[in-house]
């Protein structure tokens, strides 16, 4: 099967040999997360200027001012360098011992995408039980409530979290890669795609090209937004199937279906 293109893994093989093999993989993780957090949270931000895109606030009576994303910017870059920088550090061993590497053939298109879909159903399958567990006492109390300090959030809430639970859930995002794959392209892009999705998760803008209205079962920035708003339910990552089977997103539905009917009420 062809690569993805032979033009970019020359692109790909130029760049590795460049940066050198041992350097991307010890601290290249690193900076390509910093990288597409930050580049997916800018649109959401300028978004925030632009009044036309407004009407698609899902709690448009809440503001959250420049201090506070200033604020909540300082505390995630303080996370990023002092506990995720560390994190991935104490484990670059075991992804050597993976033999994970970067100078390798790039995956065929069909590979990634499948590489790309289990890694999306592990890491929600296991977010959606941990999440639930820090909701209960302890864990809520002592942890979780820190991510919960935004009830109306904005795409960098999304890392906005106690270390412990970054550890927790930061788990669920190697199950995929790990189980699946060797090769660092194929890491990053699960990485980039993946922080792309929890970003927007937390946008506070539900837009009608949101992947919610594309792809069956996604949950999205509306189905998670009313997760922070209420402090309950819809504890699932990216999909809807697993908080509709345990009976978790029940308000939310009946939310919907009251929303719906006031709107059928409003224009007959
Ligand atoms: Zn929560
Ligand atoms: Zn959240």
């Amino acid at each position: 099967m062809e690569s993805i293109t032979t033009g970019f893994e020359a692109y790909w093989f130029q760049f590795v040999d460049y940066w050198g093999e041992d350097f991307l993989l010890k601290y290249g993780t690193f900076f390509v997360h910093q990288i597409f957090y930050f580049a997916a949270y800018i649109p959401f931000f300028l978004c925030d200027f632009i009044p036309a895109f407004q009407k698609y606030k899902l709690q448009p009576t809440k503001r959250n001012d420049f201090k506070t994303q200033l604020n909540c910017l300082a505390k995630i870059f303080f996370t990023h360098v002092f506990v995720q920088l560390p994190m991935i550090i104490v484990f670059h061993p075991a992804i050597q011992m993976l033999g994970f590497r970067s100078r390798v053939p790039l995956p065929s298109l069909p590979n990634l995408i499948f590489v790309l879909a289990v890694s999306f159903l592990l890491e929600d399958f296991y977010f959606y039980w941990i999440h639930r567990l820090l909701h209960q006492g302890f864990w809520y109390k002592h942890i979780h409530k820190i991510h919960h300090d935004h009830s109306a959030p904005f795409g960098i809430t999304a890392e906005y979290a106690h270390p412990i639970e970054t550890l927790l859930l930061g788990v669920g995002t190697c199950l995929g890669p790990f189980l699946l794959t060797r090769d660092l392209f194929t890491l990053w892009s699960w990485l980039a795609i993946r922080l792309y999705q929890t970003v927007e998760c937390h946008s506070g803008y539900d837009f009608p090209w949101n992947p919610t209205n594309f792809i069956p079962f996604w949950g999205g920035s509306h189905f998670h937004d009313f997760h922070h708003e209420t402090f309950v339910g819809n504890y699932s990552s990216t999909f809807t199937y697993l908080d509709k089977l345990c009976g978790t997103s029940d308000k939310y539905y009946q939310r919907l279906t009251k929303r719906n009917e006031n709107k059928e009420q409003k224009q007959k």
